[in-house]
């Protein structure tokens, strides 16, 4: 998916926008990019990202970049920023998120024969590059944001660093979060997420409206209005229950206390079941089992620890095999916490289930006498079309559409999955089961929809949660 991370500073702003940036290192990990303005002009560093760490790539650039205003970005796809020399003035441009109508609004371009794309991505063209056409095609900039927002297909939240300062540009539904922040000093910043403001000494102001976008001031250091916010509102809850990092909120509800909800409500499911031991599986199912632990007043105990000190992530390989392998080497089982044991394991989610099933598939082989598992959201049944979260080639990777494809033997129809999506419904339930055969586990439930909504806090009519409905 990617994030990013800018500011306008009184002071001079590259260590701000490293450590910044730096604290989005678990949205992706394709490249990482820092920008800055000062007297020297436009500086920029882009560097890969698959095999280190942003900090390790950036740190030897930091003594040559100067400026009181600038903006770094993790992104999943394409090299950023880019620089564009436009009527409106030079600007750097990140943004996070899908544009599905790429290649629509390419031809479009091209049709005008004085247009030409430079940057590529994937075979085509880089996505950041056709928004910044879309942006700087307009009159000004503000008109050239709005432009953008109307146009795709897709969703986007923009960093542009200018001559006047920041533009911080959420996407038109506010898929994806912008958090405004302000130090003691008057120094402003827009973060993707809002735990990277902490530790830089800036205040949460306010978070932006769907489609919003201010001007944070190199001169002023006001928060100028460029786009009132949008009235339709479609955050990504999926934010809250798996990408998020603990320590961020989005909309002011903050990610960790949604996981110990989720826990909760999957402990109140569980009248009965008689376990000896919670666990999650490291990382992002921790935070839902302590919720459930906590809840029934049973042990949390790490059954499986991650060894992160040399590891790099499992996601980096392009080769399944490769990724497979890389997740089972960095979980090391705790013998004595699985032997002769009743064990229940908390989730996020079940996406292909392919790690899952390496991991459990050696539980049996330890001791464990039973395997519970609780996944924190409704099983995922639909491809996210909006961010770069799991993207797949067909979604016969999801484990939930393989299931309905054996069931509806192979006829099924995307348009009319809502019985798969309806917790009470038998085709539910015999859905659930064959995941849970496949899976090899003793048990299998998924939080429903409603508690998964609950659990958020956030109105219903303002989460997008297209991947467990296919209901935008
Ligand atoms: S489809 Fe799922 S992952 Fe994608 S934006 Fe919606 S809730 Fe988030």
């Amino acid at each position: 998916m990617g994030g990013f991370f800018g500011c306008v500073s009184k002071t001079e702003c590259v260590a701000d926008i490293f450590y910044g940036t730096d604290y989005h290192s678990h949205l992706g990990n394709m490249r990482g990019g820092m920008m800055v303005l000062g007297e020297n002009g436009f500086q920029k560093f882009i560097h890969d990202i698959r095999r280190d760490q942003f900090r390790s790539k950036f740190e030897r650039d930091l003594d040559a970049m100067h400026g009181n205003c600038g903006i770094g970005c993790i992104s999943d796809t394409d090299s950023q920023p880019l620089t564009v020399f436009s009527s409106s003035g030079t600007f750097g441009i990140t943004m996070v998120g899908i544009i599905n109508n790429l290649e629509e609004l390419q031809a479009e371009f091209l049709q005008n024969r004085h247009t030409h794309f430079t940057e590529s991505w994937g075979g085509g063209v880089s996505p950041t590059e056709v928004a910044a056409s879309l942006i700087a095609s307009a009159s000004s900039l503000a008109e050239g944001l709005r432009t953008l927002q109307d146009k795709i297909d897709g969703s986007c939240s923009v960093l542009l660093l200018t001559e006047q300062g920041v533009y911080a540009s959420r996407d038109k539904v506010g898929r994806t979060p912008i958090v405004i922040g302000r130090k003691e000093d008057g120094s402003l910043a827009a973060s993707f997420e809002s735990c990277a403001l902490h530790n830089l000494g800036y205040k949460v102001i306010r978070w932006l409206g769907p489609g919003e976008a201010v001007l944070l001031n190199r001169t002023t250091f006001e928060i100028d209005s460029v786009l009132p916010a949008r009235k339709v509102m479609k955050m990504c809850a999926f934010m809250w229950i798996y990408y998020g990092f603990p320590a961020a909120s989005y909309e002011g509800i903050n990610v960790e206390q949604v996981r110990y909800r989720c826990g909760e409500n999957l402990a109140k499911q569980d009248d009965g079941l008689e376990v000896d031991a919670v666990a999650g599986v490291p990382d992002s199912g921790t935070a839902h089992a302590l919720g459930y632990a906590g809840y029934k007043h049973l042990p949390y105990r790490r059954s499986f620890v991650k060894y992160t000190p040399t590891w790099p992530r499992s996601f980096i390989s392009d080769s399944q095999t490769t990724r497979r392998h890389v997740a089972k080497m960095k979980l090391i089982p705790i013998q004595e916490f699985i032997h002769d044991q009743k064990l229940l394991f908390c989730e996020d989610s079940i996406v292909r289930g392919t790690q899952l099933k390496d991991t459990f598939a050696r539980l049996p082989e330890w001791g464990a006498k039973e395997i519970h598992v609780r996944a924190a959201c409704p099983p995922i049944l639909f491809g996210c079309k909006f961010l770069n979260f799991s993207p797949s080639r067909t979604p016969l990777e999801l484990i939930a559409r393989r299931a309905v494809h054996a069931m509806e033997n192979g006829q099924e129809d995307e348009q009319h999955l809502e019985k798969y999506t309806d917790a009470t419904t038998p085709e539910y339930q015999e859905m659930v089961r064959r995941i849970r055969e496949e899976m090899g586990f003793t048990t299998l439930k998924y939080q429903t929809l409603e508690d998964t909504i609950k659990a958020i806090g956030f109105p219903a009519d303002q989460l997008c949660t297209y991947c467990w409905t296919g209901k935008d």
